[in-house]
């Protein structure tokens, strides 16, 4: 293992200056991703970790209609947030689906936005193709076992998948992530922070080297809107999702008036199904539309052999927790 230059900031002016003044630098906070790939899997090799850990960009402000959440606040302790529960309940939901109570009580949400793909092979630094690793290296994962990969924007160049539960909703909601880095501060929203891999799978976001999550805004539901996050999975806990979907709707008088829909264990990002949302609204609450919803939120599927039951899964998983959030059932 090659040596690295261990800082701790004291604020997040000095440790923005700390990375954007090195090309090998990079940020450490919970360490559940970071120290795994560095220290355990050894695929990652920074010159210097600058450990944010301790910086005042944790917990939550109810701010009007929105919730802003610190970059450092970890899982767990979002997930006891009160106005979360109450106003928010699918973003709970995706918390307590992740990790374990253990790696939630470390992780932070930053973190979880920012957090690496679990494809085996990127973890393996004796598999010689891997595009995210190695750019123009090839992708040893079309070719094997591929369960846990995506389906949607994904190519021959990269299947790897985004393994955040928490990022559904949040992509569902267009949240808005705050960022800072030398040049100042900017807001992305959530459905346009992350880069389809293209012929670039090691480019997996639009931060630039140096710029920091500070914090991430999430828009409360509108008043009489439900919500629920579904995730499958091979087992009941500590595991990640062969499919999920997260879906927020307002049914008034049996009719369809407003729609958030978006996928898990499917995509190469978070996956918000804007085709669905067209589907839903304006539609009776009904278990055929939430059929059609489902047909449009999966199309143009790429499946590699392992991968082509998520297509219909992914679909039945739309159409249940769509049925589960409206009371419909067929
Ligand atoms: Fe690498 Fe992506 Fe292929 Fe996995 S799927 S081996 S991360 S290029």
């Amino acid at each position: 293992m090659s040596g690295f230059e261990y800082v701790r900031a004291d604020d997040l002016d000095s440790a923005v200056a700390l990375v954007s003044g090195d090309p090998g630098a990079a940020y450490l906070a919970g360490g559940t991703t970071q120290l795994d790939l560095v220290l355990k899997d050894r695929v990652v090799h920074p010159s210097r970790l600058v450990d944010i850990g301790r910086l005042p960009l944790r917990g939550t402000t109810l701010d009007g209609d929105r919730l802003r959440v610190g970059a450092l606040t970890a899982m767990e302790e979002l997930a006891a947030d009160p106005v979360l529960a109450a106003r928010l309940p699918f973003v709970r939901e995706a918390l307590l689906a992740g990790a374990s109570t253990q790696l939630r009580n470390m992780a932070t949400i930053g973190g979880n936005l920012l957090q690496r793909t679990r494809c085996r092979y990127f973890r393996d630094p004796d598999v010689p193709a891997c595009n995210k690793r190695a750019p123009g290296s090839g992708c040893a994962a079309v070719t094997g076992a591929a369960r846990m990969h995506a389906i949607l924007g994904a190519s021959a160049n990269c299947v790897a998948l985004h393994a955040s539960d928490l990022c559904v909703p949040l992509t569902a909601l267009d949240a808005q992530v705050h960022v800072q880095g030398v040049d100042g501060r900017r807001v992305v929203p959530l459905t346009r922070f992350y880069v389809l891999p293209g012929d670039r799978p090691d480019v997996e976001n639009v931060l630039a080297h140096g710029e920091v999550v500070t914090h991430v805004d999430l828009p409360l539901l509108p008043a009489g809107t439900a919500s629920g996050y579904l995730k499958v999975r091979d087992r009941a806990s500590y595991e990640f999702a062969l499919t999920s979907a997260a879906a927020a709707l307002l049914v008034v008088d049996g009719t369809v008036e407003r729609a958030r829909v978006a996928l898990g264990g499917v995509g190469t990002v978070p996956w918000r199904a804007v085709e669905a949302e067209a589907v839903l609204v304006g539609a009776p609450a009904s278990v055929e539309t939430f059929r059609a919803a489902a047909e449009a939120a999966i199309h143009d599927p790429f499946t590699v052999p392992g991968t082509e039951f998520k297509v219909e899964l992914a679909k039945r998983t739309v159409v249940r927790v769509l049925s589960t959030v409206s009371g419909v059932r067929s």
